[in-house]
């Protein structure tokens, strides 16, 4: 029996070899124990560098085996998202706002919000605008100091253990791309509960394991990224942890969010399996020193030739307008909850002695 309980997995490649097999065979590990259902038997999901991700035997839950304190969680997003990875999306991030809201708005009359890791507060402009009184509270302090001194937003530096809300005092609490990064998301779900009124909404968005780029692309999807990633959820995993933290869930769905287009996805996972930017190199394809097709994070030393990187940006742009193009048939993709991101709306028991139940 495989023991991965060590506080950082450190793994050799012959371990990730050997766990590759075990997986094969059928094996279980002891982990640490599942966030979801307190289970310690689990199976090797995949290694990724040097991480190891398993699968609950218990539940089905997906995690890193490394656990990360609270001083590890703030130094790493003290500097992880610098402003300029985060302004030029701006635009972006305020229409899929301005949507997420207007879904909200639908369900509830009441306009008291609560985002955590509100990240540069892009989230609250939009809440701002249509009306809603909204709070913040995100862990890193550039961003909550960037998020108060330039658009004069509620946002409090911290995390909901460290800063002090009013129980129940919320119509609606966000947690959005959050849960995946944090060592408890469960405990995270139940103190957001107990901040919404009876009967308040709780909206989740995460990366889908179960979504169709992950399906092509195995441990090289973008979203597979331990330790900043400790957990991994479907819809149905998700929807079993809303649960768990005593929230009825009203409303799945699914869309591509931040993930590239399906023709750069495709284009990336032919050059995973076959090994195309490689073989193009053997073969001494007229495109400069290295192949076209050597991906951007492939982690090769020079990185992509000037070639290379062309195609991949010719890959995102034209894979952009054809998404566009079939933007009628995404709803069957976005219906069977198969697109990069899955968002959930659930609901607070309204009688007080049904909550927190199991
Ligand atoms: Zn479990």
């Amino acid at each position: 029996l495989v023991r991965l309980t060590r506080p950082f997995s450190d793994l050799a490649a012959h371990e990730s070899v050997a766990l590759d097999a075990l997986s094969a065979a059928g094996g279980h590990v002891v982990a640490p124990a599942c966030n979801l259902c307190g289970s310690t038997q689990a199976r090797p999901f995949l290694t990724c560098r040097t991480h190891v991700l398993v699968t609950c035997v218990g539940c089905g839950l997906v995690y890193a085996t490394e656990r990360l304190g609270a001083v590890e969680l703030a130094e790493m997003y003290a500097h992880r998202y610098p402003p300029e990875a985060f302004l030029p999306q701006r635009e972006r991030k305020l229409a899929k706002a301005h949507r997420e809201l207007a879904l909200l708005e639908r369900l509830t009359t009441g306009r008291r919000l609560l985002d955590v890791g509100t990240s540069y507060g892009f989230f609250l402009v939009a809440a701002r605008e249509r009306g809603w009184s909204a709070v913040g509270v995100e862990i890193a302090p550039e961003p909550a100091e960037y998020a108060r001194r330039i658009y004069g937003l509620d946002v409090r530096t911290g995390t909901l253990e460290t800063v002090p809300l009013e129980p129940a005092g919320f119509d609606v609490v966000t947690i959005r791309h959050v849960l995946e990064h944090v060592p408890d998301p469960l405990g995270m779900l139940r103190r957001a509960v107990a901040l919404v009124r009876p009967g308040g909404l709780i909206l989740v968005a995460v990366p889908n394991l179960a979504s169709l780029a992950f399906r092509l692309n195995g441990r090289y999807w973008w979203w597979i990224d331990p330790p900043t990633h400790l957990y991994y959820f479907t819809p149905r995993t998700l929807r079993a942890m809303l649960q768990r933290a005593g929230l009825e869930v009203v409303l799945a769905q699914s869309e591509r969010s931040d993930d590239h287009p399906l023709l750069y996805t495709l284009l990336f996972s032919l050059n995973q399996r076959f090994r195309l930017g490689a073989r193009l190199r053997r073969w001494r394809w007229p495109l400069g020193g290295h192949a076209g097709l050597d991906a951007p994070d492939e982690g090769r030393p020079a990185g992509p030739s000037r070639w290379g990187r062309h195609i991949w940006t010719a890959a995102q742009v034209l894979g952009e307008a054809l998404d566009r193009l079939a933007r009628p048939l995404a709803v069957v993709p976005q219906r069977l909850l198969l697109c990069s991101e899955v968002l959930m709306v659930a609901q607070r028991h309204r009688s007080s002695c049904e909550t927190g139940r199991v």
